[in-house]
């Protein structure tokens, strides 16, 4: 678990990547943002930060700060009580983001797969975003994501988010294991 003071430093950080997109948040929203470590204690590496707008029984909307080079690791949403699954929407409104699902895996990556656990990421079709680019994810799709050399802020549109049943391919990582303040 983050330490206070690096939540609130990493916070910090990630309202600047706000402003540089130009998103407006309420102080109740910067309040309330969340960082994602999953429990590795890498942030820099392996995480993200995030502001969740709405996620109600239907539908959910969030913005994803990511700081240059910082991954969001391999994982998928899967059925849920009789509904399929997350389906997720990503686009890209500042910064550049490679994103990786199944399919063809890229000949030279973009992206490098953080150090030691290169093996729990296994999905190498490469998709590009910039600002103004997005791509939708059927449910149950494995995926991951890692910022360009700027960072990136990118707006997620889904249906309902359930953290708690995400499946990382990462054994080591847990996906309840982020900071709010
Ligand atoms: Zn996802």
């Amino acid at each position: 678990m983050l330490s206070r003071e690096l939540y609130k430093v990493t916070c910090e950080r990630a309202l600047e990547y706000l402003n540089k997109a130009g998103i407006v948040i309420t102080e109740n929203e910067k309040n309330n943002m969340e960082v994602a470590e999953y429990g590795l204690g890498e942030i820099d590496r392996i995480g993200l930060e995030l502001i969740v707008y709405v996620n109600t029984d239907r539908c959910c909307a969030k913005e994803l700060i990511l700081f240059p080079g910082q991954t969001c690791p391999e994982h998928r949403h899967p059925p849920v009580e009789n509904e399929p699954g997350k389906e997720e929407t990503f686009r890209c409104r500042w910064g550049k983001v490679f994103l990786y699902v199944p399919g063809a895996p890229v000949q030279n990556p973009k992206a490098v797969a953080p150090k030691g656990r290169e093996k729990f990421f296994t999905v190498w079709h490469e998709i590009e975003l910039n600002p103004g680019e997005q791509y939708t994810l059927a449910p149950d799709t494995l995926h991951w994501f890692q910022a360009g050399p700027e960072g990136a802020v990118v707006s997620e549109f889904s249906t309902k988010s359930r953290d708690e049943f995400d499946i990382y391919t990462d054994p080591d990582i847990n996906p309840a294991q982020s900071r709010k303040a």
